[in-house]
């Protein structure tokens, strides 16, 4: 890394103590940014980075609910409103127990970028809590729900912060938090959530966006090689929002689906995974990976190893964070991969990345492969502002053809800064550049 970024980041691991997620997040985006401070020295003057790695605000608040038996808990709600130099704060909401501020600001951080590459206008946020809902009763995250929005509907606002969902936030909790807000606020305001229910202001494609739009990148990547999805051999890491659109969209452009997982364990399932059974057991019976192997008899359930031990041409990593480490990364190389991309947030650890690179697999980052989600869902404010609600057929070309933006953004920038095929790169110097404009158009604010 330059000298001078090195300094930032050693500022800024040390002004976050051990939020170590926030510290990966932000070394991968600055490891990108030499050649743009070589270009543009007033970057370094006007304290553009460390501007752009301290939030605007960070929100953390109590949040008291009681279970189905009366007992009180005390879960910590959380909104890190990042960056607004493009647009309202927009990120999603994550309810899982490994939940900290240096998880949110991690999300948050990305989001900044991810959201400058859809060419929306939109800013940077994150928010969640260390509630867990797996488990809970339908009236348990209604009322956790309700008490989290009690106190976070104060910082929203449809110009000002909007939130979507993430890890254990889907349809029914963003129901329970927008019925909650509309409460409150005696307000229909439809654009101040998004992941919302088709009926009641959601939009369509926002479900599959994230999945769809991953798979439509890793299709463009494969493009540049005078290849594409059809016939190929993929895995997907996770089985929730993500990991099942992608599975959808991998299978429809002609690639075979293998194998999926949770947090439990992995399923292979060698003549293509049946995406009915896994939608009915993940969405409908909020079940686990083995009860999908027990209704198909020809599909194993993984005991060792990882999902990423199954041979591929295309792995999508959509779960969480740093799930493929350089070891897998190493055994998906030795298997042939052609392609990883990141449906997930930062699923790949820096040194799995380089390995990846370094054999010439093409590699897309989440923040550039993942923004579908985000971008549908500035989608659904645009139809939210104009009362209106746009076909499946309309909504799905809009977001390919932002994927497929996108996807080129990346790669001239590569090309453009020398690093052609470095869609790390490409993505992080793409989406800063148009922040760091804004906020330089803006003055000192
Ligand atoms: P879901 O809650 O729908 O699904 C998450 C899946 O990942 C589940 O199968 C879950 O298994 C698994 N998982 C979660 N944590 C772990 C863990 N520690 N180890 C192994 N498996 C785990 O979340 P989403 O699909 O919405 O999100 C997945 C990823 O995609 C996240 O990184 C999220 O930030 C990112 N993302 C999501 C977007 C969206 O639109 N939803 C947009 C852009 C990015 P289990 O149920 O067993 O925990």
């Amino acid at each position: 890394m330059d000298q001078q970024l090195e300094r930032v980041f050693e500022a800024v691991v040390a002004r976050n103590p051990g939020e170590a997620e926030f510290h990966q997040a932000v070394r991968e985006v600055l490891e990108s940014l030499g050649p743009v401070i070589k270009r543009h020295p007033e970057y370094l003057e006007m304290k553009m980075l460390e501007r752009i790695c301290e939030p605007e605000r960070q929100i953390i608040f109590r949040v008291p609910w009681t279970d189905d038996k009366g007992e009180v808990h005390i879960n910590r709600g959380f909104r890190v409103e990042f960056n607004s130099a493009l647009g309202p704060y927009k990120g999603g909401l994550r309810f899982h127990p490994s939940v900290y501020l240096g998880v949110i600001k991690f999300l948050g951080f990305e989001q900044i970028f991810k959201n400058s590459l859809t060419g929306l206008p939109i800013g940077g946020g994150k928010g969640g809590s260390d509630f867990d809902p797996r488990g809970k009763s339908d009236s348990e995250v209604m009322r956790f729900c309700q008490s989290f929005m009690t106190e976070l509907y104060r910082h929203l606002g449809e110009y000002t912060d909007v939130p979507a969902g993430d890890i254990g936030v889907g349809g029914r909790e963003i129901g329970y938090m927008f019925g909650q807000y509309k409460r409150i606020t005696n307000r229909y305001e439809s654009g101040v959530l998004t992941g919302k229910g088709i009926g009641w202001g959601g939009s369509l494609v926002r479900t599959e966006a994230t999945g769809y739009g991953t798979v439509v990148f890793a299709n463009e990547m494969l493009k540049t090689r005078g290849e594409s999805m059809d016939g190929k051999r993929v895995t997907v890491s996770g089985s929730g929002n993500v990991a099942i659109y992608a599975a959808e969209k991998a299978a429809e452009l002609g690639a075979t689906v293998l194998g999926f997982s949770d947090s439990t364990g992995y399923v292979v399932d060698e003549g293509g995974i049946d995406l009915d059974l896994l939608k009915q057991i993940k969405e409908v019976e909020r079940g686990r990976v083995s009860d999908y192997v027990e209704r198909r008899p020809a599909a194993r359930l993984g005991t060792s190893g990882s999902i990423w031990d199954v041979p591929v041409d295309v792995a999508l990593p959509c779960a969480t964070q740093n799930e493929l480490n350089g070891q897998q990364a190493r055994t998906l190389v030795a298997n042939g991969v052609k392609v990883v991309a990141e449906g997930a947030n930062m699923p790949t650890t820096p040194d799995a990345m380089r390995l990846l690179q370094d054999a010439g697999v093409l590699f897309a980052p989440g923040k550039a492969a993942n923004a579908g989600g985000v971008a549908t869902s500035a989608l659904e404010m645009q139809q939210n502002a104009s009362r209106d609600l746009w076909s499946f057929e309309y909504t799905e070309e809009r977001l390919t053809e932002i994927m497929k933006k996108i996807h080129e953004q990346c790669a001239t920038t590569a090309d453009s800064y020398g690093v052609p095929g470095d869609y790390v790169t490409g993505a992080n110097i793409a989406g800063f550049e148009k922040v760091a404009k804004a906020i330089q158009a803006f003055g000192l604010v």
